[in-house]
């Protein structure tokens, strides 16, 4: 998969060299190109944003430099360009699953009061876009966004992880939270391991983080659980 970033802060995204992204790009996974949108600007000043039409608050960033990256990256049909905003698709498992799939992603991260729209609706005529919220708050910049969506996507794909049953357990994999996790000591300043995890009785254990997961889901996200598997009462009942 290759991974292009359009930023006006390109050592934001220096994250992506250490940790497990930069192992991908030493297995040759993954591809990153980091670039300074600035490089498509023209003038003195390298300006990237403008005033609103319309008026109000804040700057808005011009659509010039990334049409001209968008050229100069051959951004087309094979192409999935990300857009993080407040406004976008909230970022989840089966987001990052489907994006798992594509070849290409270019991210355009927005500052300010966010990007000219025509830079989307251009963007549109040429690749597939894909507008990304984080969750309901605002951000100063798209970049953490990027971040995110990168490590959500990139350890899906096959051969990233060196155990791929870790990611069949995780939160969100079945439709729940993941049960508490423990390893050693045992017994910890008072505090003991739950006796059925060191009992090495596989079947119990299942059984034991199965209805860990259900009853912290049912606790902490209710509207995780499918409506069908809720009783009148709001109860769950995993085997509707
Ligand atoms: N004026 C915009 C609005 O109200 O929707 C917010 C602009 S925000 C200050 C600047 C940039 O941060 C956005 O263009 C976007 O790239 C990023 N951003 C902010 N909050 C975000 C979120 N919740 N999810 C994804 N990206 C976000």
């Amino acid at each position: 998969m290759r991974l292009d970033y359009l930023t006006i802060f390109p050592g934001y995204l220096d994250a992506l060299r250490e940790s497990l992204p930069g192992k991908a790009v030493d297995k040759g996974l993954i591809e990153v190109h980091v670039h300074d949108l600035r490089r498509w600007t023209h003038d003195r000043h390298r300006t990237v944003d403008d005033s609103p039409f319309g008026g109000g608050a804040g700057m808005v960033m011009r659509p010039e430099p990334f049409g001209e990256a968008f050229d100069e990256l051959e951004v087309d049909a094979s192409t999935t360009v990300v857009v993080p905003t407040p406004s976008g698709t909230p970022l989840t498992q089966e987001l990052a699953r489907s994006l798992a799939q594509r070849s290409r992603l270019v991210f355009c991260c927005g500052r300010y009061e966010g990007i000219d729209q025509r830079v989307l609706d251009h963007a549109a005529t040429r690749a597939e876009v894909v507008e990304v919220s984080l969750g309901d708050y605002v951000l100063n910049g798209g970049e953490v966004a990027a971040l995110a969506v990168t490590e959500a996507v990139v350890r899906l794909l096959p051969g990233f992880m060196g155990n791929a049953a870790s990611l069949v357990e995780e939160s969100h994999e079945d439709g729940l939270l993941e049960h508490p996790v423990y390893t050693r000591p045992a017994s910890w300043r008072g505090l003991d391991v739950p006796p059925v995890l060191l009992s090495g009785d596989h079947a119990r254990i299942a059984a034991w983080r199965r209805t860990q997961a259900e009853e912290r889901t049912a606790a902490r996200r209710p509207d995780l659980l499918r409506p069908a598997s809720l009783g009148a009462a709001g109860e769950w009942h995993p085997e509707r």
